[in-house]
């Protein structure tokens, strides 16, 4: 049996894929099992931000395997310190609690979040607003934190102790706050809701409500982090400092690897015993991160990510067939006039351009690392896939 044969014999269907096997990759360019190229401007949804197979990257983990592969949590490991360090003196965070996913680095901010609150006023003030259309993750209790109701479904009973208020709307968020509330969660754009940008307005005025009431104001940067929009975190577009951010997609550059990063004020709240995950600070997947934000995390490097996402948003806005484009940096979503975006996508992989969706949208995430005659050429088949369409 081939890849995909074998692959639908024996994996269980929790993904519609596309009919592409990918054997390997070497900047945007992957390769399939025929030899066949494709132009990748999706990186495994944002994962691959340096692209496939950077050289610096592959030598920094391919170094640290053959040191030292694993270490268990009861001892200190030098890429996990290093990459904390980076984490914070890059922004105003004061610690690190590493993660293997999104989903579970939203899991340590929750519990962060509610053990500040319980140490502070006691069991009964544990509720945690997010926002309809938001995404935080396929884990029992990062589903409830999902503000969409096709999510709340045959897995009860969910986790208790979330509300949804309304993105872009303060009072619908002033409205849920009672003596039970203990934290705000957002996404600054949310990515698998459909690429939808919160206004600045509206994050201040959270930021302000959850200083008025003492509420952990948490960002999920799962998606918008590591220099996806520009910035090294995305929050850093609107003015504010939350008190706890989550990371994970593009941090180790192609490993699994989450981050949750608090400030101050919860610094000391997970105590030993309280948190803790087997793989979670590998130092294989550290020394990843670890060069991945020694590229990244640089003003030049990110001010050339936010000009690429200006220089794309213009030429995708010049494509007969696109309505709208809504951007930071490279996180793009393309809102079509008439075709279906689904349709499209599908269609794109086959004219060789491998590109995702996000609702009714078409959704960009290429690696940082893409040059303008790759945009352009992503334009072009985009371009051409639509006329393809009429
Ligand atoms: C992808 C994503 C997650 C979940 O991350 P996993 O690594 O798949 O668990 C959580 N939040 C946001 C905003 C995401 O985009």
């Amino acid at each position: 049996m081939n890849t995909k044969e074998l692959d639908k014999k024996y994996i269980m269907h929790t993904y519609g894929r596309y009919d592409v096997a990918l054997k390997k990759g070497k900047g945007c360019t992957a390769y399939d099992e025929d030899g066949r190229e494709y132009l990748d401007v999706s990186s495994g949804i944002g994962v691959n931000s340096l692209g496939y197979c950077d050289d610096g990257w592959v030598k920094a983990v391919t170094e640290q395997a053959g040191k030292i592969q694993h270490i268990s949590n009861y001892f200190y490991s030098e890429q996990a310190s290093e990459l904390a360090r980076t984490l914070c003196e890059k922004t105003h965070f004061t610690k690190v609690c590493f993660a293997n996913s999104g989903a579970e680095a939203n899991e340590c901010a929750i519990k962060l979040a509610r053990k500040y609150s319980f140490d502070k006023y006691g069991s009964q003030r544990n509720e945690i607003i997010s926002l309809t259309d938001s995404f935080h993750g396929r884990t029992v209790t990062t589903l409830s934190a999902t503000g969409q109701d096709n999510f709340h479904n045959y897995f009860f009973p969910f986790t208790e102790g979330f509300k949804y208020a309304e993105a872009d709307n303060i009072d619908s968020v002033k409205a849920l706050v009672t003596d039970k509330t203990c934290a705000v969660l957002i996404e600054c754009i949310q990515g698998e809701g459909g690429v939808n940008i919160l206004s600045k307005d509206f994050v201040k005025a959270l930021r302000e409500l959850c200083d008025e009431h003492d509420l952990s104001l948490i960002v999920d940067e799962v998606q918008t982090g590591i220099g996806r929009t520009g910035k090294l975190f995305c929050y850093e577009n609107f003015d504010i400092e939350p008190d706890i951010i989550t990371c994970a997609k593009g941090l180790g550059g192609g490993l699994p690897v989450g981050a949750c990063l608090c400030n101050k004020k919860l610094e000391d709240v997970l105590q030993p015993s309280t948190h803790g995950s087997t793989f979670a600070a590998n130092p294989v997947v550290c020394a990843g991160a670890n060069y991945v934000l020694s590229v990244v995390a640089d003003d030049e490097f990110l001010n050339e990510v936010a000009k690429k996402g200006e220089y794309l948003k213009d030429k995708l806005l010049k494509i007969d067939g696109v309505k709208s484009v809504r951007n930071l940096g490279l996180m793009v979503g393309i809102e079509l006039k008439k075709a279906d975006a689904h349709d499209i996508a599908a269609k794109c992989v086959e004219n060789g351009l491998l590109i995702i969706t996000a609702k009714s949208l078409l959704r960009m995430l290429p690696p940082l690392t893409i040059t303008y005659e790759e945009l352009d050429k992503a334009v072009e088949i985009l371009d051409n896939t639509l006329h393809q369409e009429d």
